[in-house]
């Protein structure tokens, strides 16, 4: 998911217009639905729908969400859940107070048992309630943030969140870190928060600092304060943030994620050399890895396939029969550049591997004479539990089989992936970064109960 919220200095200015531009500069973290809560005179309004950021704002919705104080989302679901009553921004009522929850991440606890009306609380309104009960008549920044540290330390997990009391900005993270999270200034005093830095880019307003793991950060008009949770935090971003899921352009831990994802491709090239005509990446997530391949490779870098620029990512869609169908609408041959060509194909990761399957197939029918496939990431063979939505581990296509044996699967001439210690070179972190997915070592562990309703 993505999340964001901002507080405007400027009594003329809308909050509202400035989360749509952040909202829709964190699309690609969430397709299914978009939402905006923004604070008028105390009150909070919300609203969100299923979709994505442009079918669901125009211009009159913005221009009715009044206020200098909002916050917004775009959902991935995970846990199966794609109904409407799960689009997000959550706006909870208690003892005639409202808050208003934003939430990138998954809870790792036990499932709560159900609420009298028989349904089981989602996380996001988990953390409402905690929060809202917590809150209590906290006016200050200082007591908000206390309040707040409060109602999440009991909570295990991934939590990035932004939140709003009706009169604050608020934001924090779980102890370890999982989503990323950072805030912004505008140059007149305003303030932002954000999934990632381009979304500060795009309203104008410089990156000021990370939020850190198990932060808890309040902002007000004349005021700011930060509170902690309790316990130890631990640096643990979610490694495929690098890999595959955050912006090329953002900046994570001080790195641009681009310039990590070709170091991937040029140490690839290195561990993993093959004889080729051409290197060519799987549009879009592939791409700056083959162009580090190609570079450390000396091999010429070209175009393989198009992909329609008008379809977002086909991961996330349920069922095998139309995800084949969405690969199919989303990328197609350039025969011409293929033709006879023994190609190196970089991609960012293969999860079940239908995507992979396809390609290879399309670009043989095209006329490549050789697909040699190149994995920037190592295998993936644990589900996530902290805010990715990945198959249990029998659709995972590296839990099954071996490495040559996938390349049969797949259809490739060969196939090699990156090992992790490159992975974390090209990264740059040696402190940290959660892995699980690929090594099985789960930073926090995980309920049985929240295993069993994850990654379904
Ligand atoms: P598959 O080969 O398993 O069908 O698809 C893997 C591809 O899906 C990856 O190359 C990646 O670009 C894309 N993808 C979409 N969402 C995700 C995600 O949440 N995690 C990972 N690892 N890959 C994803
Ligand atoms: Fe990221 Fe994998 Fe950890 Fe999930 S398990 S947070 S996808 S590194
Ligand atoms: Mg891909």
């Amino acid at each position: 998911c993505g999340v964001f919220g901002v507080l405007v200095a400027s009594e003329d200015e809308q909050a509202s217009f400035a989360v749509f531009d952040g909202l829709y500069a964190l699309q690609h973290r969430g397709q299914e639905s978009a939402g905006i809560a923004a604070v008028d005179d105390g009150r909070i309004t919300v609203v969100k729908d299923l979709g994505l950021v442009a079918s669901v704002f125009d211009e009159a919705t913005l221009r009715a969400l009044r206020g200098r104080l909002a916050i917004g989302h775009t959902r991935y679901a995970t846990a199966g859940d794609r109904g409407w009553e799960n689009a997000q921004p959550l706006l909870h009522d208690h003892a005639g107070a409202q808050i208003a929850v934003a939430h990138n991440g998954n809870l790792t606890d036990p499932p709560q048992t159900p609420a009298p009306n028989g349904r089981i609380p989602s996380d996001t309104e988990r953390i409402a309630a905690a929060v809202a009960e917590a809150l209590g008549s906290a006016t200050t920044p200082a007591a908000v943030a206390e309040a707040v540290a409060h109602a999440l330390a009991p909570l295990h997990g991934a939590f990035s969140l932004v939140m709003t009391d009706g009169q604050h900005l608020i934001a924090a993270r779980d102890r370890h870190g999982f989503r990323p999270l950072c805030v912004g200034r505008f140059p007149d005093g305003g303030w932002v928060v954000a999934s990632e830095t381009p979304a500060l880019d795009v309203v104008g307003a410089s990156f000021e600092r990370e939020v850190d793991p198990g932060e808890v950060l309040v902002i007000g008009d004349d005021a700011q304060a930060s509170s902690s949770l309790p316990g130890p935090h631990f640096q643990h971003l979610c490694v495929f943030e690098f890999v595959y899921f955050a912006r090329p352009d953002a900046k994570l831990l001080g790195r641009e994620v681009h310039g990590t994802r070709r170091r991937m491709g040029e140490h690839l090239a290195r561990v993993a050399p093959v004889e080729a005509d051409m290197v060519m990446g799987v549009p879009d997530s592939g791409i700056p890895a083959a162009e580090g391949y190609a570079l450390a490779s000396g091999i010429p870098y070209g175009q393989g396939l198009v992909k329609n620029r008008y379809i977002g990512r086909t991961f996330i869609n349920p069922g095998a029969a139309q995800r084949r169908q969405a690969i199919r609408r989303k990328l197609n041959a350039l025969e011409d550049n293929v033709r006879g060509k023994r190609l190196v194909v970089v991609d960012d990761s293969i999860v079940r591997g239908a995507t992979t399957r396809q390609l290879v197939a399309l670009l043989r029918q095209a006329g490549a004479a050789e697909v040699h496939l190149r994995i920037s990431s190592p295998p993936y063979r644990w589900p996530c539990y902290y805010g990715i939505d990945t198959p249990s581990r029998p659709e995972l296509i590296a839990s099954r089989l071996s490495v040559d044996e996938i390349a049969q699967e797949l259809g490739a001439d060969s196939l090699a992936y990156l090992p992790l210690a490159h992975l974390r070179d090209a990264v740059g972190v040696t402190h940290g970064c959660c892995d699980a997915c690929l090594t099985g070592a789960y930073p926090e562990t995980v309920s049985e109960a929240a295993a069993a309703g994850a990654g379904s």
